[in-house]
């Protein structure tokens, strides 16, 4: 009996994946690398192990396992992302047959899932790029799964894909097709953003409520498990509150032992860059990775920390009337933040020919993955209701949400500027707002001081768009070309 997918590598992504596939009643055969002495009996250890009794099949020859899978095979790939996916690749492609799948489910960069996908269908080879978000326990129980490259293979992986996804409340699968090329892991990535931008904005609020109103763990606890059955609901706000309560063997509180440094791992940067050749903004997530940044230079901000010093708070607020301004900062910056992803999603997908469907994958993100939550419900009804819409600040429910929290919002800024307490998130979300929200900014002055030392052009008020003027604006000559500015 061969089996009906293979899986390759067996951490923990892999393991529990191969687990799922194989509790929805898929055969399975599974292969990662042995490396003489360090990963040696890798695939003995699962399959005796947690795979025991299970219609799991193990090899540590490439060839066997190959020829362990029915045809047109499918095989996953849940390795470390850059070089192992195309070494893999390499090895396989000698056993392989016309037909045959390739699934990468690591989080591998778009560009080279593209060229990927180029490179198998040459050799009529199909390959899928899938971003995966759960982690371990999506791997295990379901996860959010954003399959794209070649279409062709859909139909014949959408049966397994579906059936190990997490299900949204209304019982949809959180897996559906994204798009050709690398638009499954450009999705998987923005996702990653949007969850940095989530996580710093939560952080904030938690700053906050624990400076200002010096609210205890279990009181800020509280506070997010209320805000957790509203509007808010979603995993990281309920796992906020359950990180606050938690209490170590010693019987202390966890979270204040924890060092205030932040770690990544990258895909958050990736976003941030791929949004700025895009040039879309993306200031949230750009303000959530650079945080993280500064809060890793512990050495740089005690040294900062004790030459200047703070003015100590008067604490005179209102626990009831502050934490309406953090919850409305956190709900509005976090709308910011989502527009802001989508609208790179929608200006990447103009730009490769992706023709994403924002309404999708706002669902596929409702289960499994971490930023999964409530809100993502009228996300995907906006762009269901508008297809060309061109941000969601723009969607009428949106709109009425903004204007709802922005006197609460814009307070809290102020009140965080005026105490000295760092709410880059907040602040730089209702900065996006009020400049999306400016008919007349000053980039005015900015076309101007460009052409004045640069003869870059600008164009004027009062002649038709595409009409480009350059003035001779320290009149030494008849027309200043490029060469002769000052600089
Ligand atoms: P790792 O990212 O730590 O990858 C380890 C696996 O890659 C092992 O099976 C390892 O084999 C294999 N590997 C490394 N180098 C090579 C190579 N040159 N040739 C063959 N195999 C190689 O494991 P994870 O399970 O955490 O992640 C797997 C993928 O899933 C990654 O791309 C990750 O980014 C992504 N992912 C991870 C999530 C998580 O929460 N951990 C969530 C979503 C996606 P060996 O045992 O021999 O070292």
């Amino acid at each position: 009996n061969k089996s009906d997918i293979g899986l390759i590598g067996l951490a923990v992504m892999g393991e529990n994946l191969a687990l799922n596939i194989e509790s929805k009643e898929w055969r399975v055969s599974v292969y990662n690398r042995t490396v003489a002495g360090v990963e040696e009996g890798v695939v003995e250890g699962f399959v005796s192990g947690r795979a025991h009794g299970k219609k799991i099949m193990g090899f540590n020859n490439i060839e066997d396992f190959v020829n362990s899978i029915s045809q047109p095979r499918k095989i996953m790939l849940m390795v470390r992302a850059g070089n192992p996916v195309d070494e893999l690749m390499e090895q396989l492609y000698p056993f392989l047959s016309p037909g045959d799948i390739l699934i990468d489910g690591g989080n591998s960069n778009f560009e080279d899932t593209a060229r990927r996908v180029r490179e198998s269908e040459a050799k009529d080879i199909y390959f899928i790029g899938a971003g995966v978000s759960g982690g371990e326990e999506g791997a295990l129980h379901g996860a959010s799964i954003m399959p794209g490259g070649s279409a062709g293979a859909w139909f014949e992986v959408r049966p397994i894909l579906q059936s190990i996804a997490a299900k949204a409340e209304d019982g949809s699968p959180c897996c559906e097709w994204i798009g050709p090329g690398g638009s499954g892991h450009f999705v998987k990535m923005i996702h990653n953003g949007i969850e940095y931008g989530d996580m710093q904005l939560i952080s904030e609020a938690y700053f906050i409520m624990k400076h200002l109103l010096e609210a205890s763990n279990e009181e800020m606890a509280a506070y997010f498990e209320t805000w957790n059955e509203g509007k808010l609901k979603s995993f990281l706000i309920e796992i906020t509150s359950k990180i606050l309560k938690y209490k170590d063997a010693g019987g202390d509180y966890l979270i204040d032992k924890i060092l205030d440094t932040a770690g990544q791992k990258g895909t958050g940067k990736w976003s941030v860059i791929n949004a700025m050749e895009l040039e879309m903004p993306l200031n949230l997530i750009a303000t959530a990775v650079f945080e993280r940044n500064l809060s890793a230079r512990k050495e740089l901000r005690m040294e900062a920390s004790s030459i200047y010093h703070r003015e100590a708070s008067q604490k005179t607020y209102l626990a009831e009337e502050l934490i309406k301004e953090i919850y409305s900062s956190l709900y509005a910056s976090k709308l910011v933040s989502y527009a802001q992803g989508f609208n790179v999603l929608k200006y990447a997908s103009d730009k490769y020919g992706w023709r994403l469907n924002l309404a999708s994958i706002a669902r596929l993100w409702r289960g499994g993955c971490i930023i999964r939550s409530a809100f993502l419900n009228e996300i995907a009804k906006a762009f269901e209701e508008d297809r060309h819409l061109s941000n969601l600040l723009l969607a009428p429910y949106f709109k009425d949400e903004i204007v709802s929290a922005l006197p609460f919002w814009k307070r809290l800024v102020a009140v965080a500027a005026k105490e000295e307490l760092p709410v880059p998130a907040f602040s730089s979300a209702l900065n996006y707002f009020y400049s999306l929200t400016t008919n007349n900014l000053p980039a005015n002055l900015v076309q101007a001081q460009r052409d004045y030392f640069g003869a870059h052009t600008f164009e004027r008020i009062d002649l038709p768009r595409g009409v480009f003027m350059h003035e001779n604006w320290i009149g030494k000559a008849n027309s200043t070309k490029s060469g002769n500015y000052i600089i």
